[in-house]
């Protein structure tokens, strides 16, 4: 495509999508000039950075160390508006289980010296650590789409319906998983709870099997009888499920389904046998966390509102989780919702157990702020100016694979009038988020302003421009991806702009990433670029296939998360794989990554063949 026709291609581009314009960029129209004067504070950040050095120092603590801290709590991170989730990155350690939570390791770095004049030798190097770092991450990755799923069930005399659903539904979890995720394998197994007077029906136990058939015969022998009074033993249940089956070494999954709460006065106000709570002295407490230190994730299947307070008790315990409504009724539905709840059961543990352990390691001279969720009063913020940076979006492939193009020469600077909330609203491994507003506009515009925690080590200038490198080029590649599917009734794929924003304020420099703040729908993480589809959405999966295209193979865009709108995806904090694997920071596996984490389970769809994208069966 000639420069002409780029142009007329990003002008039909902004036509069809003007609203969303305004949303994904705050730029106004980009010209290339070539000559725009950067001011003095940012040519003076360029000076002191060797960017260089800094992108080779930042994969420096890669080194395998051993490992550590298995304290994992089981939430499911996402945030309203924007998001922190972190990618998968190679820094090693495999088997650490943590998430949203910190590890404390004492990084052993083993590290050349950083000044070395061969900067050729020392790019080797980095690669070579790099590649060794990526397997041990690429090992993790395969071992956590080994999939132990264990259905715990209250199998007293109102549950026959669901625990037909349960044996009905697993042909189709497992076809429709191994349709959207190949790679993942699922051992299934059952633990029937009912109460304390049904003696030897008590619990009924099925470990796990590869044979969906015998799971299938298995629970056909299952009776829904007995339970006496309204409370069971739910808590002997979940710990028969956690202690009595063998679980293996991947992905462990709880899908715990009931309708009724467990025993004692904590749970219920109900006529209860056991006001005292378990007669043989188990505990919420006790039962969950050995859930946790075991690393099984836990999910709820709710039928009633009996289990409020149980749910309400077991947050306080293991912090939020998944709830699912089962309400039963028409059978088939009910299946249904089963299918649904199982498999986004096991796509969100895998992408959990596929990411976390391979987290950068923050130690503890990291500082940790306070989170505030409320939307201050913006009357009260002081206002704040600053500067904006941002790369032009490239024309071309070339462009993309030159690192030489993300210099000062292609970047673009603006004055930047803002208010910031004092706290952040949310903070995950890598970043804070703040809720923040350009006063430029009247009415401000609503945006989210992203921080990168720092040990202080690094320089974090090349964090912020990487970021906006990231987004030129990911801005390059949807304007590509949605001229082609323009027309052919395919959704637009695009990502929110960002922009590097440089502030002096309270006497210290400050580095934010600005973005506009992602509203009016839920935010959904589609797939992880550890591979795993957590949301299956064909055009999304498309247009992972076509970056790898586009660029000769040179490059995938994953960890597809956002908004989904009626006509298009509106997208953030993308990650690369590249098969130079010393840009894009510790979440580019590399070739391997592209490989491993993409090519090996995609499956072309319709919009693949729409988009007459080369087959990849
Ligand atoms: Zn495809």
């Amino acid at each position: 495509m000639s420069t002409t026709e780029y142009r007329e291609t990003v002008e039909i581009y902004s036509e069809i999508s003007v609203d969303t314009n305004r949303i994904i960029n705050d730029n106004e129209t980009e010209t290339r000039s070539n000559n725009s004067s950067l001011p003095q504070s940012f040519l003076n950040d360029f000076h002191e950075l060797n960017i260089e050095d800094q992108r080779y120092t930042r994969y420096d603590d890669e080194v395998p160390s051993e490992i550590v801290t298995r304290n994992r709590t089981i939430t499911n991170t996402s945030t309203p508006t924007g998001t922190i989730i972190n990618h998968v990155t190679a820094t090693a350690p495999s088997d650490t289980v943590t998430n949203n939570t910190h590890l404390s390791i004492g990084t052993s770095t083993i590290v050349p010296s950083a000044t070395t004049d061969d900067a050729r030798l020392r790019k080797r190097e980095v690669i070579r650590r790099r590649e060794k770092a990526i397997l041990k991450t690429l090992a993790n990755i395969e071992r956590s789409m080994k999939v132990d799923l264990c259905y715990v069930l209250d199998c007293t005399g109102s549950m026959a319906g669901h625990i037909a659903a349960a044996k009905d539904c697993i042909l189709q979890v497992t076809e429709y998983i191994k349709n959207t995720n190949p790679s993942i394998k699922i051992n299934v197994g059952f633990c029937g709870y009912r109460d304390h007077c049904d003696n030897s029906l008590r619990l009924q136990n099925f470990d796990f099997t590869n044979s969906y058939e015998e799971f299938r015969r298995n629970i056909a022998s299952v009776p829904a009888t007995g339970g006496g009074d309204g409370p069971e033993d739910v808590l002997g249940g979940l710990h028969a499920a956690i202690t009595q089956m063998s679980w293996n070494d991947g992905t462990r999954v709880l899908f715990h389904i009931g309708d009724y709460p467990p025993h004692g006065k904590r749970f219920t106000t109900m006529q209860d046998e056991y006001p005292d709570g378990d007669p043989n002295g188990l505990t919420a407490e006790n039962v969950l966390q050995k859930m946790q230190s075991e690393n099984i994730f836990y999910f709820f299947g709710k039928i009633t509102n009996f289990t409020d307070t149980m749910i309400e008790v077991f947050r306080s315990i293991i912090g939020e989780f998944s709830i699912f409504e089962l309400v039963g009724g028409d059978p088939i539905e009910l299946i249904n919702k089963f299918v649904a709840a199982t498999t986004s059961s096991i796509t969100m543990s895998v992408s959990l157990t596929s990411t976390i352990g391979t987290r950068r390691n923050l130690n503890s001279s990291t500082r940790r702020l306070e989170i505030d969720r409320n939307m201050p009063d913006w009357d009260t913020r002081p206002a704040r100016k600053g500067v904006t940076l941002c790369y032009y979006i490239p024309e071309n492939v070339e462009e993309i694979k030159n690192e030489r193009f993300y210099d000062k020469r292609n970047l673009i600077s603006k004055t930047f009038h803002f208010k910031i909330a004092e706290k952040p609203f949310a903070a995950g491994v890598e970043k804070y988020a703040y809720y923040a507003i350009n006063t430029k506009y009247d009415p401000p515009r609503r945006i989210v302003m992203k921080e990168y925690l720092t040990d202080g080590t690094a320089n974090p200038f090349e964090k912020y421009l990487e970021s906006t490198e990231i987004s030129a080029l990911t801005s390059y590649l949807t304007i590509k991806f949605n001229s082609k599917a323009r027309g052919k009734d395919i959704p637009f794929v695009n990502f929110l702009r960002v922009n590097l924003v440089r502030s002096t304020f309270d006497g210290r420099t400050r580095y934010y990433i600005s973005e506009p703040e992602l509203q009016d729908a839920e935010f959904k993480r589609f797939n992880v670029n550890s591979g795993v589809i957590v949301e299956f959405r064909p055009a999304l999966e498309a247009f992972v296939h076509f970056t790898y295209e586009h660029t000769g193979g040179y490059l995938i865009v994953s960890d597809l998360q956002g908004i989904e709108l009626p006509n298009q995806f509106l997208l953030t904090d993308p990650a690369i794989h590249c098969i130079d694997p010393v840009r894009f920071g510790k979440t580019n596996l590399g070739r391997n990554g592209i490989n491993r984490c993409f090519l090996d389970s995609h499956r072309c769809n319709d919009v693949c063949r729409t988009l007459r994208l080369p087959s990849r069966e």
